[in-house]
């Protein structure tokens, strides 16, 4: 037999339907971090959600996000 013999998959276009959708949906969960941490920052209980991968609420994230920038070697203009 040739080997060109296979199923068109356009025939299963509408026939299947939602099967890519529940595929996604029975898949493992989106990546969620640990529930019930709370801010790191001394004196801050701000509630950290599942979603924030930091260990820092949002406003502290922030402050040490701009702490590192600054500390970081932004541009060497004394190269020369
Ligand atoms: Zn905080």
């Amino acid at each position: 037999m040739p080997k060109d013999s296979y199923v068109p998959q356009i025939d299963f276009k509408g026939s299947s339907e939602g099967s890519i959708f529940e595929e996604v949906n029975t898949g493992p969960p989106p990546k969620l971090h640990q529930a019930g941490r709370v801010c790191k920052k001394d004196g801050c209980n701000t509630p950290l959600t599942s979603y924030n991968p930091n260990d820092h609420c949002y406003t502290h994230q922030r402050e040490i996000d701009r702490a590192k920038a600054m500390n970081a070697p932004r541009n060497k203009k004394k190269a020369s």
